[in-house]
């Protein structure tokens, strides 16, 4: 039986396109092998089940993929037992650099598995999300040319860098408390404070202190949104009147009450872009959060870090 060859175009690079082509050949029983290049991702493959994984690639396709088109050929050579990565040639890939992306689902379980060796690690990202533009100095896209350069990965993680069927297999961002960066709190002298950088931020919200905590892109200026004199002490350092805050909600359950969130805006909130959300005001007010209006700006945690003090925070 002749094989298949598939020629994806798209966002397919550096969003974990190919261990996806590989666990679906070895579900589907199919050999063959995929690769980058300089296109997108070209896979070859042999095996009844092809109509299958046709389907299933774009049905399953990682989060942050996006596919423009497949084309499906008829392949003349002959494909050995089994399925493999290919490395692609030399200079033939320039892996564009896709947008920072929310945490992922599965990366929100490492961070709150208390068993799991990323527990509470604020720096914790896959294939599936994480920064990429953001911390990028060049293309291609490779953690090389990423401020990720300097933090080697440790044993462990590399086994992970390195295997198809793990979701980090060349994942350019990832990291552990053992190889990655670490979590400091600074004072306004650039002091580092003792104590859980977490727990000591929330004390500090909680005391109505405002707190600059590093995001995707840039630092957020956060306060306890329900502490009005905070939130005036914050307009006025920034000299911004009236001009609306948003407010980030562990989750949509926690927003509720300030905000009406239909399925619409639901999905929004749950996009991989984790924008701010405009939805009407509902019966709790905010003082001076988003005076005079009848809408307020809402957002969920993009990044573990976020998530992790939001987390906490509810207790
Ligand atoms: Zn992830
Ligand atoms: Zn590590």
């Amino acid at each position: 039986m002749a094989g298949r060859l598939f020629r994806i175009r798209g966002l397919v690079q550096g969003v974990g396109f190919r261990p996806h082509v590989w666990r679906l050949a070895q579900e589907l029983g199919l050999d063959g092998w995929v690769r980058n290049d300089g296109d997108g991702v070209i896979a070859a493959v042999n095996g009844e089940n092809w109509p299958k994984f046709a389907m299933l690639l774009r049905d399953e396709a990682p989060r942050l993929a996006r596919i423009d088109t497949v084309e499906i050929t008829e392949f003349a050579g002959t494909l050995p037992a089994g399925f493999a990565i290919v490395e692609s040639e030399a200079g033939a890939v320039r892996t564009a650099i896709g947008p920072d992306a929310a945490i992922c689902p599965a990366c929100i379980a490492d961070i709150c598995n208390p068993a799991g060796r990323r527990w509470r690690y604020a720096l914790t990202t896959c294939t599936h999300c994480g920064p990429r533009y953001t911390v990028s100095h060049g293309i291609p896209y490779d953690r090389a040319l990423t401020s990720m350069a300097a933090f080697p990965l440790c044993p462990i993680c590399n086994d992970e860098y390195t295997a198809p069927s793990d979701r980090r297999f060349h994942a350019e961002t990832t990291c552990c408390p053992d190889c990655g960066p670490q979590l400091r709190l600074l004072d306004v002298a650039g002091q580092s404070l003792a104590g859980d950088p977490l727990a000591e931020t929330l004390r500090l919200l909680r005391a109505g202190q405002i707190v600059a905590i590093k995001g995707l892109g840039g630092f957020h200026l956060a306060c306890d949104a329900r502490n009005a004199g905070a939130v005036a002490e914050l307009r006025r350092r920034k000299q911004r009147e009236a001009k609306p805050f948003a407010v980030m909600g562990l989750n949509s359950i926690s927003l509720a009450s300030l905000a009406r969130i239909g399925e619409d805006e639901l999905a929004l909130l749950r996009d991989v872009a984790a924008p701010i959300v405009l939805c009407p005001k509902a019966g709790q007010a905010l003082p001076g959060v988003a005076p005079g209006l009848a809408w307020l700006g809402v957002m969920l945690p993009a990044t573990p870090l976020h998530l992790l003090l939001w987390h906490e925070a509810a207790g």
